[in-house]
C-alpha cells in the first residue's frame, strides 16, 4: 500500500501549484491526473492582467496575487530551466471616450497607479495597431506559458513518482474510522484534495457547491505586421507567442456547450482582432476548454462539512493563472496549520447549500463510507 499525506486529484494549474507548494513544505504528495489537451489550463492564454473590466478597476486582490504569481513562476523557471512567465506591458485600447474618462477618474487611485504607466501622455504610434482613441499601458502583468509549465512539471512528477496519469474513480475511495482514506485498496491518504477544475460538478463530495462551468475558445493566428512587445486588449486579448504568432481570446459560453471548437467563436475572435489591427492575419489554430467558474466569481477553498479529510481547491474561473500560486499558499496554510482561508474564497460561505441529503447517496458518499 502506498502511503501519502496528500492525495490530489487533478494537475491543472490548481493541482500543480498546490502540489508544488505542499512538496516545497516537505509533505508527501501523490497526484492523479487524466491528461487532456483541452483542459482549461492547457488551452488558456495564460494572461495575468491586474487591471480588468470596463471600468479599469484593479482586479480582486491583484496587488497581492500578482507578485506571488511572479515569484512562483520564476521559481519554476529556475528549477526546470525553461522560461514560462513573459512579463509584458498590456496595452488596453480604448473603444470610447467614456473609457478614456474612466481612466482619468482613476488616475490618482492607489495602488491602481502602481500598475499603470503614465496616463497623461500621448500614446506612441504602434505600426499595425488601431489606436485612434488612445489607450492605457498596464504594467507588471504578462502571460505564462501554462501548457509548457504543466508539461515540464508533469514530466518531473512522472519521473519522480509523485504524479500518476490515471483517472481517479470516486467510487473506489473508502473513508476510514480515523478520517483518512484508502483508494482502490492501494493508496492510503491522510487527506484528499479535489483540484479537478470543471469536472468537480461530478464530484460526489462537492456537487452542492455552485460551480457554473463556462466554455471558452481561443485562436492562434499568424500576423506578420503586429508588434510582439506587448499584449493588446480590446474586447479580446492578443498575446504575442513569438515567430509572428499570437493567441487571441477568449469567448464565453454558458451551457449547453458545443462539441469542441465552433465557427461562431472563430468569427467573433477574428472580428475582434481586426478591430485592433490593420494587418492581415491567418488563423492557424483554435482550441476550446471549460473554465471552473463559480456563482460569485470567487474561488472555492476549504474542507467538506462532514468528511473532514476531504478538501477542495477549485473555482479559479477566468483568472486561474494569476490567482493559483498565492491561493495554493492559502490552501496549504489551511491544510497544514489550520489557518482559515480568506472569507471570500472559503467554501463556508456556501454552507447553507449543503445538507447530507443533497450529497451523493452513492458509494463515495463520505457519511456512508466511514
Ligand atoms: C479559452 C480559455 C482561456 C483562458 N484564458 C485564461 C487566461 O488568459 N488567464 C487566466 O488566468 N485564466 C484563463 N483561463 C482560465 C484558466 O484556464 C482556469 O482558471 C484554470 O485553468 C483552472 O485550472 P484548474 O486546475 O482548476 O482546472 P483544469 O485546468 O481543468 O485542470 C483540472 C485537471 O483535473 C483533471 N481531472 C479532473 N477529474 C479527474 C479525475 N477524476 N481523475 C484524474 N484527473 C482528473 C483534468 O483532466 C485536468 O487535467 C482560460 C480558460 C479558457 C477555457
Amino acid at each position: 500500500m502506498t502511503r501519502v499525506e496528500y492525495l490530489l486529484i487533478g494537475h491543472g494549474i490548481a493541482g500543480a501549484t498546490l502540489a508544488a507548494e505542499l512538496r516545497d513544505r516537505g509533505h508527501q504528495v501523490l497526484v492523479f491526473d487524466t491528461p487532456q489537451p483541452d483542459s482549461a489550463s492547457r488551452v488558456a492564454a495564460g494572461l495575468m492582467n491586474p487591471v480588468a473590466g470596463k471600468r479599469f478597476a484593479l482586479a480582486w486582490r491583484a496587488a497581492e496575487l500578482l507578485p506571488a504569481a511572479a515569484v512562483f513562476y520564476r521559481a519554476q523557471e529556475q528549477r526546470l530551466g525553461q522560461q514560462f512567465f513573459h512579463e509584458l506591458p498590456i496595452l488596453k485600447l480604448f473603444s470610447s471616450v467614456g473609457e478614456q474618462n474612466s481612466v482619468l477618474a482613476r488616475s490618482a487611485d492607489q495602488p491602481w497607479q502602481d500598475f499603470v504607466a503614465d496616463t497623461t501622455g500621448e500614446l506612441p504610434t504602434r505600426p499595425g495597431v488601431r489606436q485612434e482613441l488612445g489607450g492605457l499601458s498596464i504594467r507588471r502583468g504578462g502571460y505564462v506559458r501554462v501548457e509548457e509549465l504543466l508539461t515540464a512539471l508533469s514530466t518531473d512528477g512522472l519521473r519522480q513518482g509523485w504524479l500518476l496519469y490515471e483517472t481517479f474513480d470516486w467510487t473506489q475511495l473508502v473513508a476510514q474510522p480515523d478520517g483518512s482514506l484508502i483508494y482502490a485498496g492501494r493508496v492510503h491518504a491522510q487527506h484528499v484534495v479535489c483540484c479537478e477544475g470543471a469536472a468537480a460538478v461530478h464530484n460526489p463530495y462537492f456537487q452542492w457547491l455552485p460551480i457554473t462551468p463556462n466554455q471558452g475558445e481561443v485562436l492562434e493566428v499568424e500576423c506578420a505586421g503586429l508588434p510582439a512587445a506587448e499584449v493588446l486588449n480590446k474586447g479580446a486579448y492578443v498575446v504575442p507567442l513569438g515567430n509572428h504568432r499570437f493567441r487571441v481570446g477568449a469567448t464565453y459560453r454558458w451551457p449547453p456547450f458545443a462539441e469542441g471548437t465552433t465557427v461562431e467563436a472563430r468569427q467573433e475572435l477574428s472580428q475582434r482582432l481586426s478591430e485592433m489591427t490593420t494587418q492581415p492575419f491567418v488563423v492557424i489554430g483554435q482550441r476550446a476548454g471549460v473554465r471552473p467558474a463559480v456563482r460569485d466569481r470567487k474561488p472555492l477553498l476549504g474542507t467538506h462539512p462532514t468528511a473532514t479529510n476531504v478538501h477542495i481547491f477549485n473555482g479559479l474561473g477566468s483568472k486561474g493563472v494569476m490567482m493559483a500560486p498565492r491561493l495554493a499558499q492559502v490552501m496549504s496554510d489551511w491544510l497544514e496549520k489550520g489557518i482559515e482561508p480568506w472569507p471570500e474564497v472559503n467554501i463556508r460561505r456556501y454552507l447553507t447549500l449543503y445538507s447530507p441529503a443533497s450529497a451523493s447517496a452513492g458509494p463515495a458518499s463520505p457519511a456512508s463510507r466511514s
